[in-house]
């Protein structure tokens, strides 16, 4: 295994830019859980973000709260500013694993993994976050509900690192988190649910129900249209073309399915009907 130790951003873009099959390592939290199964990957080249401290630290700024590279889910939760403004992360932090990988697991890795399961990247998308990718020839930002190309595909070249997800402060009036796993703890979701409601309308993204996670177009029109949903099956036509659920060790197709507009149906059962 060889891993290269940037202390600058610039040194780590350049390292990026010299050798494109390495992999950048942030809490190393995904890369290492294969480590035993996968040795393929001992061979590979790594680049270790962790020396480089000007990816770390969370800032506000008048329209945004921008979430450094290093930034972890515990640097989240431990920010009294990011509870009342985005309640959402901290919900969704809170979900991660445990306190351990709260405090290792970073945004950017939640991202850059590209789980369908992912508990981060639901609420970042619910408020419109935007990926910021730098690489020694520029700068680009992709929103992140367009970012994901297909299953662990995404808007993201070899020599690119996300350096930053930027997220747009707003009034809200609607914020829901919900994640369905076996346990309260350690458990990754079976189903996964961010709402928010603002003056750009009404985001609903779900996770582990399609290849990546993904907004629900059609769920969002019914809401805007203020549709009369009485009972969790009326969502069903709506979700099964936003969704495409698959059988795996987690779940079948058809729990993930029903127990999603469940969900959904409970935790918007005040708005239903009310354009
Ligand atoms: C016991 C355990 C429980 C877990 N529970 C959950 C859970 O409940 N919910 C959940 O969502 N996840 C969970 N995870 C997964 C993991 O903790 C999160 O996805 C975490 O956010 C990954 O961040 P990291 O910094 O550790 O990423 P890393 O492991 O360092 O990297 C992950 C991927 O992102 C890439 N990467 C990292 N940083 C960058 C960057 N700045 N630019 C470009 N690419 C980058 C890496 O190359 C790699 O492909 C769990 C993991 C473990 C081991």
């Amino acid at each position: 295994m060889s891993v290269r130790l940037p202390a600058s951003r610039a040194e780590a873009l350049a390292m990026l830019a010299d050798h494109p099959d390495a992999v950048p390592m942030a809490g190393g939290t995904d890369l290492l859980v294969h480590w035993p199964a996968q040795v393929e990957r001992h061979e590979r080249e790594y680049v270790d973000l962790s020396g480089v401290g000007d990816l770390r630290s969370h800032r506000w700024t008048d329209d945004a709260l921008v979430l450094g590279a290093l930034t972890t889910y515990w640097d989240v939760i431990r920010d009294p500013r990011v509870a009342i403004e985005f309640p959402l992360l901290v919900a969704a932090a809170r979900e991660v694993g445990a306190v351990q990988i709260q405090a290792r697991g970073t945004w950017a890795g939640n991202i850059a993994n590209a789980s369908p399961a992912a508990d981060g990247v639901p609420a970042l998308m619910a408020y419109d976050a935007v990926v910021v990718l730098e690489s020694r020839t520029g700068i680009d930002e992709v929103p992140l509900d367009r970012f994901y190309t297909g299953y662990k595909q995404m808007r993201r070249r070899p020599d690119q690192l996300v350096t930053a997800i930027r997220v747009p402060r707003a009034a809200r009036d609607v914020q829901v988190f919900e994640k369905v796993g076996t346990r309260r703890a350690q458990a990754i979701a079976k189903v996964g649910l961010a709402v928010t409601r603002g003056v750009a309308g009404w985001r609903v993204v779900a996770s582990s129900v399609a290849p990546t996670v993904r907004r629900c177009p059609a769920i969002e029109r019914l809401l805007v249209e203020g549709a009369p949903i009485g009972a969790p099956g009326d969502l069903l036509p709506a979700l099964d073309r936003d969704v495409t659920p698959i059988d795996d060790v987690r779940s079948t197709a058809e729990y993930r399915r029903l127990t999603l507009a469940r969900v959904m149906h409970y935790a918007l059962r005040d708005h239903w009907g009310r354009a």
